[in-house]
């Protein structure tokens, strides 16, 4: 058995196996893509002390330096149970089971997408979901925000400090975000709420130029010229598989303790799958080297 068992291959995970990997233990990691969400990355400016890097490269990056160190790698497998019996048990999808002593989930998260036509093809080439990541790029440009969430509102409120105008679309009669954020966003200068709309398509040629909607009280088709747009209507976890083996928030979060520890014991979580508030690659990776350390401790232990 392994005496640590990571699974998913994105920041999180690369860090978590790295950190548990230097303790002189064995060491696995499980991965269906290696980098994760960093592959669907363009341009990275917030990952501190390098400057500006490219998803693709820092995913590669991520790889080259788990494979510094004795950890058996398994990519291109998916997990699909969890089970604790004498020893942690993880199944794959193509019916292996492997056992371990600890296992540290950081199977990351996916934007939700609105699914009109556009979208893909924009995507990076004005169709954004971060607004941390990619809000400087809009620098005194118009955008919309699809989703009037707190996230979307969150959003909103950054990115009218940035830009020079943000339109906001949501689809029922009134925002869901809390109403601290929806003052704050009706006291800013250079927004616009659009309620009761549905987005219909993302418009563009080489990149996008605008927004396509309807208003659902009239049925009256709208464009509106612009040259973002944030998605903002959810982000889910990858952690439907797990079912009730460990507790999970409402969202499907892996609810974790400070230790990166779960309800289940000898199991550890980090990233974007735990409810930890913000997600980022510097984030992940922190709460990575956070769980392999917790996960270490308890070996020690036990
Ligand atoms: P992920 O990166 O999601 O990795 C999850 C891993 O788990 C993957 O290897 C996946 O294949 C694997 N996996 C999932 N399910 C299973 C399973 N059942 N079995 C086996 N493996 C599984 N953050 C920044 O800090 N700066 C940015 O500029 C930035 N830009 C972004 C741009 C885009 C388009 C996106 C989508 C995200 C961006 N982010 C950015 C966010 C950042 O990418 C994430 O916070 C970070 O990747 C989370 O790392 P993670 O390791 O927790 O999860």
């Amino acid at each position: 058995p392994f005496d640590v068992l990571v699974v998913g291959g994105g920041p999180a995970g690369a860090s978590a196996a790295i950190y548990a990997a230097r303790k002189g233990i064995r060491t696995g990691i499980v991965a269906e893509r290696f980098g994760g969400q960093v592959m669907d990355t363009v341009g990275i400016e917030n990952f501190i002390s390098v400057k500006y890097t490219e998803g693709p490269k820092l995913a590669a990056s991520l790889e080259e330096h788990v494979k510094e160190y004795n950890v058996d790698v398994m990519k291109l497998q998916r997990a699909k149970r969890l089970e604790k019996r004498d020893y942690i048990e993880l199944e794959l999808e193509n019916g292996a089971v492997l056992k371990s002593k600890t296992v540290i989930l950081s199977t990351g998260a996916r934007w939700r997408n609105v699914g009109v036509p556009g979208e893909e093809e924009f995507k990076n080439k004005g169709v954004a979901y971060c607004p941390h990541c990619d809000g400087p790029l809009f620098a005194g440009k118009h955008v919309a925000v699809i989703g009037g969430g707190n996230s979307g509102i969150e959003a909103a409120i950054d990115l009218a400090g940035i830009v020079s105008h943000v339109t906001v679309l949501e689809f029922n009669e009134e925002l869901k975000a809390d109403a601290v954020l929806q003052d704050r966003l009706y006291s800013l200068p250079n927004v616009t709420v659009l309620k009761n709309v549905q987005t219909k398509e993302f418009t563009g040629t080489d990149r996008l130029n605008g927004v396509t909607y309807i208003e659902r009280e009239t049925g009256a088709e709208k464009h509106v010229e612009l040259q973002g747009v944030f998605v903002q209507i959810g982000l889910v976890p990858n952690t439907d598989w797990l079912g009730d083996v460990l507790e999970r928030t409402r969202m499907g979060e892996i609810v974790v303790n400070n230790h990166g520890a779960t309800s289940l014991p000898g199991v550890f979580a980090a990233g974007d799958c735990t409810n930890s508030p913000y997600k980022q690659i510097i984030i992940s990776m922190g709460s990575g080297a956070n769980a392999a350390l917790g996960a270490f401790d308890y070996l020690i232990r036990n």
